[in-house]
């Protein structure tokens, strides 16, 4: 089963409107000959509308970074999936630590995510990963079965067919640490063993893998030379169009 590798990158809350469609479009530039990976960017919801438009018909596919699981309604300061879908998007990132960290976010909200994404045709980039006590109290196994078996509850694999799961150690987010290449290739084996058990082998085949944590041009050839693992998730290296193109060649 060949899966095509995803490269995206994570922008956070940075770069405004302006910013963003200027980076995109440099991207686009340089990623013109890119063949043979998949090249995603997920900027803030205020800047997506725009970033869509300005790659629309290049390579680059948009995402967003998070979504609010209710069609519509009195839900202040929160985006639907229809929402995201209509301002262009393709991806949306679910779970990601910092929402996890920062605003409470479960299992089971995340699962409700997943399902509004997958309703309106948005492929969701699920992310989990341990924290580093939690490594160091060899949970990390443990917790990585509940955020994938709790956040994929109640779903059919059919309605799965465009997840994404991103493996992303916590402490290796933004902090210069990665996880080293039989840490990576250890957990990406058990999530894909995950996946056949919850789901089927066909299934864990086709999922796409992406590891997450301070991926740099420096390590992107040796991380996505892991076996299982088909991609990254990119945040800081992604902001800019020079260096996120030397992770998006990294097979040059
Ligand atoms: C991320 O935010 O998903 C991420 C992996 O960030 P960084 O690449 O900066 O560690």
């Amino acid at each position: 089963m060949s899966r095509i590798p995803l490269i995206a990158g994570n922008w956070k809350m940075y770069k405004t409107g302006p910013q963003a469609v200027e980076t995109a479009r440099e991207l686009a530039r340089l990623c013109s000959d890119v063949q043979g990976v998949e090249v995603m960017i997920a900027p803030t919801f205020l800047s997506l509308p725009l970033v869509a438009a300005s790659v629309k018909g290049t390579c680059i596919k948009t995402g967003a970074q998070n979504l609010y699981f209710e069609k519509q309604g009195a839900f202040t300061g929160e985006i639907s999936a229809d929402m995201i879908k209509a301002a262009g998007a393709q991806y949306v990132i679910i779970g990601h630590s910092e929402r996890r960290q920062y605003f409470a976010e479960t299992d089971a909200f995340v699962c409700r995510k997943i399902k509004a994404a997958v309703e309106v045709g948005l492929k969701p980039i699920l992310c989990v990963g341990e924290t580093e006590g939690q490594r160091d109290e060899e949970k990390t196994f443990s917790i990585l079965d509940k955020q994938v078996s709790d956040g994929l509850k109640g779903f059919g694999r059919d309605e799965l067919k465009d997840l994404v799961i991103a493996y992303e150690p916590v402490w290796a987010i933004g902090t210069g640490k990665t996880a080293g290449i039989e840490q990576v290739h250890e957990v990406h084996q058990y999530l894909r063993s995950l996946l056949e058990t919850l789901f089927s082998r066909d299934f864990a085949d086709q999922t796409r893998l992406l590891y997450g944590g301070s991926v740099k041009p420096e390590n992107a050839k040796e991380l996505m030379g892991i076996k299982d693992v088909d991609g990254a998730l990119v945040g800081g290296a992604s902001l800019d169009a020079n260096q996120f193109i030397n992770i998006i060649r990294y097979n040059i």
